[in-house]
């Protein structure tokens, strides 16, 4: 069994760090937040004070860390983990950041004489519990088959990319899909709604239909349809629109580097930020169903319950 450093406790570290800890490994975990921490200590990771502190004498390390910055910081910093990482470890970051970041990575730990693989993940934070994510591996080929080796414990499916960012342009590519695409699951479910359909029964038959995407079955935007989604939870964020809105912005960066026309992106895009101004970036991207309805409530979406609780303080994670 391997002795794992995590970096990054959040709604996708803490499960999957968990599913690592009930694999037999020892998973040394390390989060800025005291509450992600006390979430991943509950599922068997010892925590630990320092990125240094986790790495010692570690086989791998993960990172799963919101933004490119964040990446580029924990990695590159004084105190980071190309300064800390002992030479035989492998070291995978499962965040979802831009081509040029992922590939700032390879190139720093190859000068270093070091093993990096991209390794960003799909499957929300449902996948997450239920470790069937999948995998987009990038890197030389004998470390992706190491990396494919310790994922497995958190992993539906795991597919070697290519070289050095391709698992990253992947991500980027699916992610691009998954939002143009709930734009259409939101626009769908408010037009079934105020035609006059019961929301499950037009859920069940999209679902079986050419309306059905990965999406619609796993984050529907009206309460009591999809058990997780987090429309049955006041729009709490599964997936924020903040890190919807960051992965939506790199792929229509990639698009201007490449040349590629995204008009449907641009315009998921659009909507992200019009939620980020209306001050909704902390909750779910699923929230764009608001943008679809006639006179901008939602079914599920309470303004008030969230400014009340918002007053008082509560733990973001639980
Ligand atoms: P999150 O914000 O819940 O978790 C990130 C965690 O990193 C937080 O707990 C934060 O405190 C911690 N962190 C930030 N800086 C740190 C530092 N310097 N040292 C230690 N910890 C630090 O985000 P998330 O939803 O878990 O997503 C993590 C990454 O995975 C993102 O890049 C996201 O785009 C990607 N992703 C998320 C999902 C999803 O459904 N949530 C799905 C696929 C990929």
């Amino acid at each position: 069994m391997a002795t794992i450093a995590f970096i990054g406790l959040g709604h996708m570290g803490e499960p999957m760090a968990g599913h690592l800890v009930a694999a037999g490994h020892t998973v040394r975990g390390v989060d800025l937040n005291p509450a992600a921490a006390a979430a991943a200590a509950a599922r068997g990771v010892e925590i630990v004070g320092s990125v240094a502190e986790a790495l010692a004498g570690a086989d791998a390390c993960l990172t799963s860390l919101p933004k490119p910055e964040h990446v580029r910081a924990v990695y590159g910093g004084d105190d980071g983990i190309f300064a800390h990482a002992p030479a035989s470890a492998v070291l995978m970051d499962t965040s979802t950041v831009d081509v040029e970041t992922s590939r700032w990575c390879h190139d720093a730990a190859t000068e270093r004489g070091l093993t990096f693989v991209d390794a960003p993940i799909s499957g929300g934070t449902a996948g997450a519990e239920a470790h069937s994510l999948t995998f987009m591996l990038g890197g030389r080929p004998d470390d992706v088959e190491r990396a494919r080796e310790i994922v497995a414990p958190m992993a539906g499916n795991v597919i070697a990319c290519g070289d050095a960012g391709a698992g990253i342009a992947a991500k980027l590519a699916n992610n691009m899909m998954l939002f143009i695409s709930v734009m259409a699951m939101s626009e769908g479910s408010q037009l079934a709604e105020r035609l006059g359909l019961d929301p499950r029964v037009f859920w069940e038959v999209a679902r079986v239909s050419s309306g059905d995407s990965w999406a619609l079955r796993t984050w529907y935007p009206v309460p009591d349809v999809v058990e997780r989604a987090a429309a049955n939870n006041n729009f709490e964020p599964t997936f924020s629109v903040d890190l919807a809105r960051k992965d939506c912005g790199l792929a229509v960066q990639a698009g201007d580097v490449t040349g590629v026309h995204l008009p449907a992106a641009r315009l998921a895009l659009a909507q992200l930020d019009e939620l980020i101004a209306e001050g909704y970036g902390g909750k779910d991207c699923t929230l764009v169903a608001k943008l679809a309805s006639p006179d901008g409530t939602l079914r599920g979406f309470d303004p008030a319950a969230d400014a009340a609780a918002s007053a008082a303080p509560v733990p973001t994670h639980a």
